[in-house]
């Protein structure tokens, strides 16, 4: 971060009051972050789900050159730092502060929402606007309502384009750091069952998402799943879109075919994409469209899909002791699982599943586990593993469904001997897939 302001230019920006300091004071960067302040540094103090950095105020005081703080917390701390701002709510003051830097910028940003595909589709863009100049993106998932501000603060001036995913887990999140974000393309990747339970329903996840449109700059375009159920909903309104899918009316049409084909405007582009997975062709197609809305033409796009780099974890395809082995357990949802498995259906056979927990379904978590059961029994798998507390409905509608070969346990330590000894037999392909919390990539350890 080096924002290149002064304290009088950050107090105005987050609308706080300047309680101590001179305005022309230069400000270029801040801490959140106890642990790592240093001699010198500015604090701004947030509040956390566990902690609150407000508590810590006094104890750093005496080494800090400047702090941002809550009203409240200011009054009772003792000896004040050169530069004191203070705000009703520091996080707010955070989005604000971010919302004026990306302002001060008039290039192409791209948001991108969704319930899957986020980081893939964020990393496909960054490679394809990367092939046309510098480029700022989120680092690592930083991409909640602390995380946002955070990425867009690293805009700077060397900046020809922006592309950061927006995550969600209730409603209004989307709108708030949309909001800073003032897209001048928004991507919706899709609506699926994912962190169901903080948002009690389908249609308020659509609606969560959808609120990114309400944050667009002026002229600009969202980029959806046309294919998508509940996206396609938006397909009769009237506003500037670029739509990506399988339908014949999709504006970048994916055709069909064993390489990623997609037409628009009567023209066709091949693709060599580096990752297999059918999704990905949706996440591709996704880039593409926010590409052409920010001016970029197919040979760049072609060069940035063709060098992009998947990002660990992700229908990641490794290869041990001659086995496939598709290692998809960064994270797990029914939508994100129906199309793991999907992908698995033309690999080589024998077909060995291990499957853990889809988290956060809150009430309708037996439900999709149930569902997801009685699929997993017509999908000829040689052996089928799954593990966890919600799996067990899974377990149990596979054996009703008529399931063979079946290994359920609460925790997967139980099976893992197993599953080792078959990837390492070399032969087949291997689904490894659960939600984050299960680290279903433990399954490996060892064979590498
Ligand atoms: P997010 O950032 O939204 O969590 P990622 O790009 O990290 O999504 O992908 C996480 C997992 O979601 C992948 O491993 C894959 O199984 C699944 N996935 C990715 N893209 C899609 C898509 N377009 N549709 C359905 N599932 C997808």
């Amino acid at each position: 971060m080096n924002l290149q302001i002064n304290i009088g230019q950050l107090a105005g920006a987050v609308k706080g009051t300047l309680l101590r300091g001179q305005q022309e004071t230069p400000f270029n960067t801040f801490v959140t972050d106890t642990r790592k302040l240093e001699p010198g540094a500015f604090f701004w103090a947030l509040k956390g789900a566990s902690y609150d950095a407000h508590d810590f105020i006094s104890k750093a005081m005496p080494r800090l050159s400047g702090l941002l703080a809550r009203q409240d917390a200011v009054a009772g701390a003792g000896e004040l730092p050169s530069s004191v701002i203070a705000v009703a709510d520091t996080l707010k003051a955070l989005q604000a502060l971010a919302a004026w830097h990306r302002q001060r910028f008039r290039i192409p940003v791209t948001a991108i929402t969704g319930s899957n595909g986020k980081s893939t589709t964020k990393e496909m863009l960054k490679s394809i606007f990367s092939a046309a100049g510098e480029t700022c993106s989120n680092p690592g998932n930083l991409n909640n309502q602390f995380g946002l501000p955070l990425s867009l603060l690293e805009l700077t001036p060397e900046h020809r384009f922006g592309v950061f995913e927006l995550g969600a887990s209730r409603k209004g999140d989307i709108l708030e750091i949309g909001e800073a974000a003032r897209p001048t393309c928004g991507i919706i990747t899709n609506i699926g069952p994912s962190h169901l339970e903080h948002f009690g329903d389908m249609e308020t996840i659509f609606e969560t998402k959808t609120e990114l449109a309400r944050c667009l700059a002026p002229g600009g375009v969202l980029v959806y799943n046309h294919d998508d159920q509940y996206l396609s909903r938006l397909n009769g309104r009237k506003f500037p879109k670029l739509t990506f899918g399988r339908d014949p009316a999709a504006d970048l049409r994916i055709l069909e075919g064993e390489k990623l084909r997609i037409e628009y405007a009567g023209m066709v582009l091949d693709i060599n994409l580096p990752h297999s997975g059918g999704h990905n062709y949706y996440n591709a197609a996704a880039a593409a469209g926010a590409a052409l809305a920010a001016g970029l033409d197919f040979t760049v796009i072609r060069k940035g899909l063709e060098h992009y780099t998947p990002a660990p974890m992700r229908l990641e395809e490794l290869e041990i002791n001659g086995s496939t082995v598709i290692l998809d357990a960064y994270n797990s949802n029914p939508q994100s699982v129906a199309s793991a498995l999907k992908e698995m259906t033309g690999r080589p056979r024998p077909l060995y599943l291990m499957l853990g927990d889809m988290k956060e379904l809150g009430r309708f978590s037996s439900h999709y586990h149930t569902d997801l059961g009685a699929a997993l029994a017509h999908m000829g798998a040689e052996k089928v593993f799954l593990a966890g507390p919600e799996m067990q409905a899974a377990a149990d509608a596979f054996l009703r469904a008529g399931g063979k070969n079946l290994a359920y346990a609460q925790n997967p330590d139980a099976w893992i001997p197993q599953a080792r000894e078959l990837i390492s037999a070399g032969r087949g392909s291997f689904l490894i897939k659960a939600s984050r919390s299960m680290k279903f990539e433990r399954i490996l350890d060892g064979l590498r």
